[in-house]
């Protein structure tokens, strides 16, 4: 990071603390429910699919595929002017859960994006404590 990051940052809260934590050290993590089994996304303490509060974290593998995306043509903030054209995306995790992220490639295209395609997790350093996971073709 050699400048001042000029977009919105995201804010750490007692729920995401060890989310930030541990994607600062290149590991994209989720939690788990232990009543339901199923993987989740975003952190949370609360089950969103059985609402138990038996959750845990696990280790995700990085693993992602695209389900969906927009490339972006006109910067939505002043902070990505210099980012358009640029990807945002959905893509469902090897365990289950989709996220928001955006993929990362030079001059993005739909010919260059398959929804199904494989992705892999990369981090993106925007200050001191926050890495921000984004997703590159596989
Ligand atoms: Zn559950």
């Amino acid at each position: 990071m050699t400048q001042a990051y000029k977009k919105p940052i995201p804010s750490p809260q007692g729920e995401s603390d060890h989310y930030w934590q541990k994607a600062k050290e290149g590991e994209l993590w989720l939690r788990k429910c232990n009543a339901c089994g199923e993987a989740y996304f975003y952190p949370r303490d609360i089950s969103p699919c059985c609402f138990s509060r038996d959750t845990t974290w696990i280790k995700a593998s990085g693993k992602a595929t695209l389900f969906t995306y927009g490339i972006v043509e006109r910067a939505p903030h002043p902070g990505f002017v210099e980012d358009v054209p640029f990807v945002t995306a959905i893509v469902e995790l090897e365990e289950g859960p989709t996220m928001p992220t955006n993929i990362v490639m030079e001059d993005p295209t739909p010919e260059k994006l398959q929804v199904g395609m494989a992705l892999e997790v990369v981090f993106e350093e925007i200050t001191d404590t926050i890495s921000l996971p984004k997703f590159k073709p596989a």
